[in-house]
């Protein structure tokens, strides 16, 4: 199965993309988490990108898709993939195109998490992330059982330094100008599968394996 999530900063991307990952086996591919290991890590790349990541504009796609290609010529990615946070504009997604065409392995589907606007700021404002094993949690709809504590490794939760309001507020500007014509792209080529992603979080994997059922490969 290759797959791409798709939806607004608080859609719930990398929580259902933690869970389809697991239910087809294959590698959950995050750009977001990628950049924010290597923040943590010190390395140039964390460098560069922090510099954007910190006021929610785009990494620079250079960067960016030079990362990728080299993350989907491992050798785990050989039974599919699912992409979560790219591409994050159109560019990015023609890139894509490419890197797929030539490998001779194209999508399979493009699932869009579509929520509606007055949901995400309550959405973003209250996710917690573990800072050791990056899980993630929510203060309302996914409570870990210890406050403030990770569930699967005891690490401390943290809020993401880009889930302050204003830098929410420009994430979405930069979803709406930017990223939302992927749905478009990927529309016309056939590939889009759109489910509301309202709800509890098992029941949105539920309808997104349903909704996706006719292109599992
Ligand atoms: P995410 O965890 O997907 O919300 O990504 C966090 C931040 O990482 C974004 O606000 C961007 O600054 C950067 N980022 C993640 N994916 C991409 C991408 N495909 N292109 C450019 N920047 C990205």
């Amino acid at each position: 199965m290759r797959l791409i999530l798709v939806g607004p900063p608080g859609a719930g991307k990398g929580t259902q993309a933690v869970h389809l990952a697991a239910h087809y086996a294959i590698p959950h591919i995050s750009t977001g988490d990628i950049f924010r290991a290597n923040i943590k890590g010190g390395t140039e790349l964390g460098k560069l990108a922090m510099s954007y990541t910190d006021k929610g504009e785009l990494v620079p796609d250079s960067v960016t898709n030079d990362m990728v290609k080299d993350r989907l010529n491992e050798a785990d990615v050989a039974n599919g993939f699912l992409l979560d946070g790219y591409p994050r504009n159109i560019f990015q997604a023609e890139v894509l195109r490419g890197i797929l065409t030539e490998k001779q392995t194209p999508l399979n589907a493009v699932l869009e998490l579509a929520i509606e606007d007055a949901l995400i700021v309550a959405r973003l404002s209250g996710r917690r992330t573990c800072k050791d094993c990056q899980a993630s949690y929510h203060l309302l709809f996914e409570k870990p059982a210890v406050d403030g504590k990770c569930d699967k490794c005891g690490g401390e939760l943290s809020q993401r330094p880009d889930d302050s309001e204003a830098v929410i507020q420009n994430r979405l500007t930069v979803y709406a100008e930017q990223t939302a014509p992927i749905i478009a792209f990927y529309r016309s080529e056939g590939l889009l599968v759109t489910i509301a992603a309202e709800g509890d979080v098992s029941e949105i994997t539920s309808r997104a394996i349903s909704a996706l059922s006719t292109k599992v490969s």
